[in-house]
């Protein structure tokens, strides 16, 4: 028994699972998660004392790589001055105006705690400023676990194997109508059939929570033009691309304005942060100005807007998206290169810096029906040979990888040269 199986189980004895988020608990590959002691630069470090070349940053928040010192250096001095006064703060106009200047498409931002606040704040927005009640979502996006986004989900939903999730009221489900990502037909039959129903279309511009999987061309200007044609409001949920797909988010990437975004992840350099925004319009239709409400006991709270400002200000720095999109692209074809070489069928997406990588025939992974047809316990074989290499993947075929700018040369090599020991191993 390894410390970190020793820990697994005296967690499952006071924690639902063992964990507080149900992808850590590795369902999606089998046996036991690793509990992580300490992370520095593009490395985590288990109980046991083992190191990981780590690929899931935290889920996506740390995309100049662990212990960042500037991040460090930010929260130790803003820890000197108390930790919440559930008060406004100059920090948070420091980062509305950051976020504002970075995101064109953003007039005026709310801060929140989380991405799920985020999306879940945004849609009440969008019905209450549209008045009118049915969302649209695409199956296999997940958007947080707010009542009204848990149906057909993506991310831990999917991994479980849990469409909808007992516990959301079919009343209220019923409000959310599910389209087809990448399928502008199964919107627009939607839309003819709930005219002036719904208030608003959700989406993540790169779907990054089964697996990865961009947009395909006009397909984010397709859904701009459906709702101004019905009158409905664009969110586009850049909680996981948000200042990690480019400086201002997928939403510029691909050139296309939503009325609203939400934010998350990265904003918060790795302390519980979320945010949402856009037109000034539709946000002052939020408490206090507007009648739509909304709040938080520790939103804006001044250590987290300290370490997520200080990320922001670190991403301006020139050259540094084009310098993780280098190496993005280095690991993606990279596993594609040596899965040709050793004959085992791949595909791969990558942008900006998410990548995913599919166990499939197939060549161009557009669809979420496509990935359900991978290959997963290939997938799974691959997973714990990389791990027992060093490199920690995200444990679950349906989730993107993230690299950081703390990646440097020698962890890409040392991936690389895991990947070709275990592709080319003879279990896979
Ligand atoms: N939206 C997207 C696109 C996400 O990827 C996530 C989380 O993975 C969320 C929303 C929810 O964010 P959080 O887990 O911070 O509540």
């Amino acid at each position: 028994m390894t410390r970190s199986d020793t820990l697994f189980e005296q967690a499952k004895q006071s924690i639902p699972g063992g964990v507080n988020s149900p992808v850590r608990a590795f369902n999606g590959v089998g046996g036991s998660p690793r509990f992580i002691e300490k992370a520095d630069g593009a490395y985590v470090y288990d109980a046991d004392g083992n190191a990981y070349i780590d690929y899931v940053g935290s889920w996506g928040p740390m995309i100049l790589g662990h212990n960042n010192p500037k991040i460090k250096q930010a929260v130790v001095e803003a820890v000197q001055n108390g930790l919440s006064f559930g008060a406004p703060t100059e920090l948070e106009i420091t980062m509305a105006e950051k976020v504002i200047a970075m995101v064109p498409s953003i007039e005026q931002v709310r801060m929140v705690s989380s991405g799920t606040e985020a999306t879940m704040s945004a849609i009440r927005l969008a019905r209450g400023f549209t008045n009118r009640v049915k969302i649209l979502k695409f199956e296999g996006c997940y958007h947080g676990h707010a009542d009204c986004l848990l149906v057909n989900a993506g991310s831990g939903a999917l991994t479980l194997g849990q469409p909808s999730s007992p516990g959301v009221p079919e009343d209220f489900a019923k409000h959310t109508l599910t389209a087809t990502y990448n399928d502008i037909d199964s919107v627009k039959a939607l839309f003819e059939t709930y005219p002036k129903d719904i208030s608003c279309i959700i989406l993540e511009p790169v779907a990054g929570n089964m697996n990865c999987i961009p947009p395909v061309e006009g397909f984010l200007q397709d859904l701009r033009d459906i709702c101004d044609q019905y009158g409905a409001l664009l969110i586009i949920d850049e909680v996981m691309t948000g200042f990690r797909v480019a400086k201002a988010g997928a939403q510029a990437h691909y050139g296309v304005t939503p009325d609203l975004t939400t934010l998350g992840k990265v904003i918060g350099g790795g302390m519980p942060v979320g945010a949402f925004g856009g037109k000034k319009e539709v946000m002052q239709y939020i408490a206090p100005t507007g009648p739509v409400y909304q709040a938080g006991t520790l939103s804006g709270n001044p250590i987290a807007m300290a370490a997520g400002l200080a990320q922001m200000e670190a991403l301006e720095e020139d050259g540094l998206y084009e310098e993780l999109a280098r190496k993005t692209k280095y690991i993606a074809e990279g596993f594609k290169a040596l899965a040709d070489k050793h004959q085992v069928p791949m595909a791969i997406n990558y942008v900006g810096s998410m990548f995913g990588f599919f166990f499939t025939e197939e060549q161009h992974i557009t669809s979420f029906a496509q990935v359900t047809k991978c290959n997963m316990e290939r997938f799974k074989a691959f997973y714990h040979g990389m791990l027992n290499e060093g490199v920690y993947l995200a444990p679950s075929a349906y989730e993107a990888g993230f690299l950081s700018m703390a990646h440097d040369d020698e962890a890409l090599e040392k991936t690389l040269t895991a990947a070709d020991k275990v592709l080319g191993s003879v279990d896979l």
